[in-house]
């Protein structure tokens, strides 16, 4: 059961690079390129010192602000959090959460990924909920429990309306910034499997409309045969996120897709 429509998101992370000078010669060297930008939905998430400044370059563009964490409190006394009012105040319409580097990291965990995403969903943002198995879980043959308990615990609670608002992104933790990606059939059974844990606990049509990234050292030369697949709807993309030609050459492949 593939989604319903065909449209692809491709998404950027950029993770702790990129001063504000940096950032904007960047932002700008995309928007150079994004006249080939029609069918498909580019996002770009920059670290938040540098939000304001991405977001002035790109406005009045095709692109999307997106961040790549959020607290679930709106304000007070929560030294170093930043809410998803002020994301929403700076100009992001998405945010990254439970991305795996947070979740080794920093402790995140699928109920404080819960309590980001009801929180990202009652300011408007749309969450980019990450989740996702080791090198240990993949050959311990436990890929799909794994994903089975980060799914359910990230949409605990969550309405089917919460659910259509949302973005999944299936990131094996042993494909992130190793230049190792799942073989395509591989991510799209995840992709599948996902879909069916979503139809259960929803619905088909919520299941169906449900748009579920790869992501795992996508670049401009593995990026067809994924995005190909149909579970799979666009991409989550780190490291060539940083390269203006090979982000845009992967957005041009998406194009080529949708078309
Ligand atoms: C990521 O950070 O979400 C990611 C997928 O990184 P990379 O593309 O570098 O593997």
């Amino acid at each position: 059961m593939a989604k319903l429509d065909r449209s692809l998101l491709i998404a950027g992370n950029w993770k702790m690079n990129k001063t504000v000078n940096e950032a904007k010669e960047l932002a700008e060297e995309l928007v150079k390129g994004s006249n080939i930008i029609r069918a498909s939905t580019a996002v770009l998430c920059p670290p938040f010192t540098v939000l304001g400044a991405v977001a002035s370059v790109i406005e009045s563009t095709v692109y999307r602000l997106g961040a790549q964490n959020v607290f679930w409190e709106d304000s007070g006394a929560f030294t170093g959090e930043v809410s998803p009012p002020m994301l929403r105040a700076v100009g992001c319409q998405y945010v990254i959460v439970g991305h795996s580097e947070r979740r080794q990291y920093f402790g995140e965990t699928d109920a404080s990924v819960n309590r980001k995403i009801k929180a990202a969903l009652h300011s408007g943002l749309t969450p980019i909920v990450c989740v996702g198995e080791t090198l240990q879980e993949r050959e311990d043959g436990k890929t799909h429990d794994v994903i089975k308990k980060q799914i359910n615990g990230v949409l605990e609670g969550l309405t089917d309306e919460a659910v259509r608002s949302l973005i999944v992104a299936y990131e094996p933790v042993w494909a992130i910034g190793t230049g190792m990606t799942a073989e395509p059939e591989d991510a799209d059974e995840v992709h599948a499997y996902i879909r069916e844990l979503v139809n259960i606990a929803y619905s088909p049509d919520v299941s169906q409309n449900l748009t579920i990234l790869y992501g795992g050292s996508v670049n401009e030369s593995n990026a067809e045969t994924l995005l190909y697949m149909n579970n799979i709807d666009g991409a989550l993309i780190g490291g060539a996120s940083l390269k203006p030609e090979s982000f845009l050459q992967v957005i041009s492949t998406a194009e080529s897709i949708v078309a």
